[in-house]
């Protein structure tokens, strides 16, 4: 299923919307309308007035959180980093970004200037706040004022908890490349991620004793920071790791005009899970177990693994490193990746060689 949206490009960057998003959306009008001022607009008395104002009210927060992302990536684009996409979702928004500069100074640059955005625009709001305020009498509707103020609030606590010290905000990244300063990256990651528990911690005790809004915070916290601790020694471990090393290299292919009834047998002989299909020495795809289970068992002796293989497949060089391997895998989502020297396909590389390789050289 499609989970997210393309809706423009800011800056040749791909803007999306996720489709927890588009759910939420109408969660913060309804939030916006029903809570009294300052922080919502139930005290207008006309119903209509009022849901307009809370819905323009969600739209310019999330420009913001856009704009927030769009701080990132111009720093992460001026270091060379290149960004996929700009997603707005649940949580507000995620730029992703194909791999984070293991430069303390450049990190730190790009992690400070979101919350720096988010700063900014809840200044500027307030200000001209303030400004319009005193021009007050030539206005007949104040509502106006009421969403630029609270627009400006709210930047002003996005920013302040994007400052936490902890993954996965920025607060974390900043604390990291403090870290890395004097010490390795993947060291200065666990580090960080340390104090993000700890912080955790603490949060979730006092959601307990205060507010239970704080357990869930803690919780997405906590997560947050075991998640990029695992991510960046995983990657800093296979960096070194040339793909031929932890590569199967007896590898089998099949023929496009094979049945799938064959191939299923082939599968249960071998124990492979993946094949390269190949015809007249060209490679034309690749079949797995999963296109198998795609065909029902009675049809499978009139079905070919050129019905079912999938044709667009991904490639990496035997001297590639390990991890552009995993990178490829993960951001692609294939169980798999065909290995290639000089044209010629010399293995194969799977999901379960990269875990296996990482639980031997983490040793
Ligand atoms: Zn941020």
């Amino acid at each position: 299923m499609k989970v997210s949206f393309q809706i423009g490009k800011i800056m040749g960057i791909p803007i999306k919307l996720h489709i927890t998003f588009l759910l939420i959306l109408p969660v913060f009008a309804l939030i916006f309308a029903n809570n009294p001022a300052p922080y919502g607009f139930s005290n207008v008395s006309e119903v209509s007035t009022r849901y307009i104002l809370a819905f323009a009210t969600t739209l310019l927060l999330f420009s913001s959180v856009l704009l927030h992302e769009i701080g990132h990536s111009y720093f992460a684009k001026k270091f060379g980093v290149k960004i996929d996409s700009i997603t707005l979702m649940l949580f507000g928004g995620v730029a992703s970004m194909e791999e984070i500069p293991q430069n303390p100074a450049q990190e730190a640059k790009m992690a400070v200037a979101g919350p720096m955005t988010s700063f900014v625009i809840g200044a500027i709001c307030l200000i001209f706040n303030n400004v319009l305020s005193d021009l007050q009498p030539f206005f007949s509707d104040t509502n106006i004022f009421h969403v630029i103020w609270l627009i400006g609030y709210i930047n002003l606590i996005v920013g302040v908890f994007n400052l936490l010290p902890a993954f996965p905000m920025d607060g974390g990244r900043i604390l990291r490349a403090w870290y890395a300063i004097n010490m390795p990256y993947v060291k200065a990651t666990q580090k960080a991620a340390q104090i993000g528990k700890m912080f955790a911690i603490m949060m979730a005790v006092l959601g307990v004793l205060a507010n239970p809004w704080l357990i869930l915070i803690a919780f997405f916290i906590y997560i947050g920071a075991t998640e990029e601790a695992r991510t960046t020694t995983v990657s800093v471990v296979l960096e070194k790791v040339p793909v031929r090393k932890i590569m199967s290299s007896n590898i089998i292919s099949v023929q496009s005009s094979m049945t799938v009834d064959d191939l299923s047998k082939l599968m249960f002989e071998k124990k492979h899970m993946g094949y390269p299909v190949i015809d007249d020495n060209s490679l034309k795809g690749i079949v797995t177990f999963t296109d198998v289970l795609t065909v029902p068992t009675q049809e499978r002796a009139n079905v070919l693994v050129s019905d079912v293989m999938t044709k667009d497949v991904f490639t990496i060089s035997a001297d590639a490193d390990s991890s552009e391997a995993l990178k490829i895998i993960s951001t692609q989502n294939i169980g798999r990746i065909l290995v290639t020297d000089n044209n010629s396909i010399v293995g194969i590389l799977s999901r379960t060689d990269l875990v296996r390789a990482l639980q031997l050289l983490s040793e």
